[in-house]
């Protein structure tokens, strides 16, 4: 792709619109696919086509001819490239010289297309033949003890691959499991489950169509779920309001141009979207949301129908403990820790006083924070207060980054299981299954670290580039005994190589999947619980490829010889899978014949209904103990830092080096800070600089360091920075997590900018 020329400016057009339009053709082209491109745009969210590899956001009932976004399209025309990293490119490009290109550069190289084998001699991957490939896992495998080896999962695996690859690893004798969601919304398992009973969200699509006012909390949508805008537009359009709480005033929460309307697009027309922003500091979620609930129960003196006792009496428990502690703060602290007045949170308060049906949505700006769980919990407290859960056009809504991160939870892919699915998964298949509980992501690179493990599986993904500290992460990989890698394109993971590696390509969402009793389905869970089929139909990318459920068969059969289990059976027959999956987690009764209806069904939850499955039995009000920055110590110029993803960007996937919403033009090597900030540092638009970590006694640690990056002014909270992942995660230390959840503070790092 021709890498636009570097410029930094003001974008000021809406989101969406001929931008994105241009945007989907560029890729496509760039890809060189444009026939299986288009054939894939019209089978994408489709009934009976295949589900977006892009994010988790729900598919309407009544869908448009091409139910998409310029991301998705990005997603899927990554996938149907042309472009191959064959045997002959890997025997041309030796890994020490490959480790020397951008992540983009990359995955760009195109699909895998052989199994392939790492050769120290050469430092070259070699083609090796699955069977053989199959047969030494196993055998390296069988002499390990199982607590050596992890499993890691990327939330792309789907239900059957990912219940399959549980199925293998608990019998082999372990529940290392590190996930992606441990990266991301493990905060949301852990804070929603304590408090509401159930780890996910309790709204539906058709909520949304109900709300009066929808609260958008640290998530981009126009980059990391686009299609909400044409959601967020109808609640827009027909009245309903919409805030914005984040230190990030960001395009897509501000002005969307719906590419599939007519009038939008040859008008020009938009749709204003949040017309409140409120500009917390990094850091400062759980300050600024005990701010507005302290200012509604002042509110409430005055008018005592401000908060919902009625519904607090018979719904809840712990109401009294969040009086006390709200009690207990006073607005100085509030203030300085939100970074937003007394007199803004009280409008927020007044604001959401005045609306009966409250929807709250959120992403990583919330979850990924030392307090990330306590964060999750502060915005059920809000709802609460006001009784909007368990009921219409109401509740809590946790935006998933990745098509089927939650669905994986679902089926097993969990390092802490519960006693019940213990036992019915060895009823079911009469084998033993390990009670010690396992590793999560940062437990796994910790433990591969202190030599404990020694070998690691990636399920998909870019495990060590999407953890943060590359400076242990990367040394840490190096040294495993082995490593095996299930992938559709070439990332930097896949370079830190172990005494042996191996590299088994997959076929991708959009691929026929044909096994002997016919083409396969596989299904996925959205944000929303909904789990609906996804069918490929475009030839392969190449004829070597297999699928996940074949290549986890495959591994588990040469690994457990003596295996009770039918692998090959179930290779075969995906629906045999769904009966499996049925009879250890009855949550997914009849998986076979609901996943046939259009649109497929949703999981049931008991927290959408008034249910709470809590120790008290009631929603929970859980009062704020932990923040996510301590200031002490720190020197007076530090900031906190958020890492951020580009428009060009999926998680670690880099599509291109363009951030069109935030005037980012072919390059990456960018920070983001307020004129006020720069100001005080005698920095203006355009000036290069340092960024460096701040250790956890404040001091700085000069090996963390991000170097080079130019200076680009947005608007942005007062004390705040933003750079890039994964680049910026240099910057980020392995031991800064959520205590509860484990989840990396990707979003808080203290750091101190110096212009050079
Ligand atoms: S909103 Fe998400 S799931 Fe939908 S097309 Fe875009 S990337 Fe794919």
């Amino acid at each position: 792709m021709k890498i636009n020329k570097q410029r930094l400016d003001n974008y000021d057009g809406a989101a969406g619109g001929w931008g994105a339009v241009i945007a989907c053709a560029t890729q496509v082209i760039s890809q060189k696919s444009p026939v299986r491109d288009t054939i894939a745009i019209f089978k994408m969210n489709q009934v009976k086509g295949f589900d977006c590899p892009g994010c988790a956001w729900p598919d309407p009932e009544h869908r448009s001819p091409m139910e998409l976004c310029e991301n998705g399209v990005k997603a899927v025309s990554w996938e149907t490239t042309r472009k191959k990293a064959s045997p002959e490119f890997f025997a041309a490009n030796p890994v020490k010289e490959l480790w020397k290109q951008s992540d983009y550069e990359l995955e760009n190289h195109g699909r895998l297309t052989h199994p392939m084998k790492y050769d120290i001699i050469s430092d070259t991957w070699q083609p090796i033949e699955w069977e053989t490939a199959f047969s030494e896992i196993g055998d390296k495998l069988r002499q390990l003890q199982p607590d050596q080896v992890e499993f890691y999962t990327s939330g792309r695996t789907s239900n059957e691959a990912a219940f399959l690859y549980q199925l293998f690893a608990r019998e082999y004798g372990t529940n290392n499991f590190p996930d992606c969601s441990n990266m991301c919304h493990s905060p949301t398992g852990k804070g929603l489950g304590a408090s509401i009973g159930i780890g996910k969200g309790t709204v539906e699509l058709s909520d949304f169509e109900a709300t009066d006012l929808v609260i958008c909390v640290g998530h981009n949508p126009g980059t990391n779920h686009p299609r909400m805008l044409a959601t967020l537009r109808e609640v827009a359009q027909r009245g309903g309001k919409i805030v914005s709480v984040n230190p990030l005033r960001e395009r897509g929460l501000e002005r969307f141009s719906f590419p599939q309307s007519p009038t939008d697009m040859l008008l020009g027309g938009s749709t204003e979207l949040a017309r409140d922003h409120y500009q917390i500091r990094i850091g400062g979620d759980a300050w600024f949301f005990r701010g507005v609930m302290k200012a509604l129960f002042e509110l409430d003196e005055q008018n005592p129908q401000v908060i919902d006792r009625q519904f607090i009496a018979s719904e809840t428990s712990g109401f009294g403990e969040l009086s006390d502690s709200l009690n207990a703060l006073a607005w100085p602290e509030i203030e300085k820790g939100a970074g937003l007045t007394r007199q803004e949170m009280t409008e927020f308060a007044q604001m959401y006083a005045g609306h009966s049906k409250v929807i709250v949505c959120y992403g990583l700006g919330i979850t990924q924070h030392r307090n990330g769980t306590q964060n999750v919990q502060q915005l059920i407290n809000l709802l609460l207060l006001r009784g909007n859960m368990g009921r219409k056009g109401a509740g809590i809504c946790p935006l998933r980054g990745h098509s089927n991160v939650q669905g994986d939870r679902s089926v097993g892919i969990n390092e802490a299981p519960d006693e019940a699915f213990n036992l019915r998964l060895e009823q079911h298949f009469g084998i033993q299954v390990p009670r010690q509980h396992g590793h999560s992501s940062v437990e796994s690179i910790k433990a591969i670290e202190r030599r404990e493990s020694r070998a690691l599986i990636c399920m998909g993904g870019n495990l060590a580039v999407a953890m943060p500290d590359p400076l242990r992460t990367f040394p840490a990989l190096r040294t495993l005994d082995l490593q095996v890698h299930v992938a559709t394109k070439l990332n930097r993971s896949h370079l830190l190589a172990a005494k042996n590696s191996y590299l088994l390509p997959a076929l991708g969402r959009t691929e026929r999947d044909m096994q002997h009793t016919g083409i396969q389905s596989v299904s996925v869970e959205d944000s929303m619980s909904m789990v609906h089929a996804s069918t490929g139909s475009l030839k392969p990318a190449s004829p070597w490829l297999m699928s996940e459920p074949a290549i986890i068969a495959g591994m588990a059969k040469a690994t457990l010889p003596r295996s009770p289990i039918n692998w090959a059976e179930f290779a075969g027959d995906y629906r045999l899978i769904r009966q499996a999956i049925e009879a250890v987690i009855p949550e997914f009764y009849a998986y076979n014949q609901r996943i046939e209806a259009p649109g497929g069904f949703r999981l049931d939850n008991p927290a959408s209904r008034g249910e709470y499955r809590t120790a008290s039995g009631k929603a929970t009000f859980i009062p704020c103990t932990t923040e996510a920055i301590d200031d002490q110590g720190l020197p007076p110029e530090h900031l906190i830092l958020a890492t951020i993803r580009s428009h060009d960007q999926y998680n670690t996937t880099i599509y291109g080096m363009n951030d069109r919403y935030r005037g980012v033009t072919g390059r990456r090597d960018v920070i983001f800070l307020s004129a006020a900030e720069a100001r005080t540092r005698d920095l203006k638009q355009g000036d290069v600089v340092n960024v460096t970590a701040c250790d956890a006694n404040g001091e700085l640690n000069m090996e963390r360091t991000l170097s080079g990056q130019t200076v680009h002014i947005v608007s942005m909270a007062i004390g705040s920075i933003a750079a890039y992942l994964p680049e910026a995660n240099i910057l980020l230390s392995l031991d800064a997590v959520d205590e509860e959840s484990l989840t990396p503070a990707y979003k808080s790092a203290p750091v101190v900018i110096t212009k050079i």
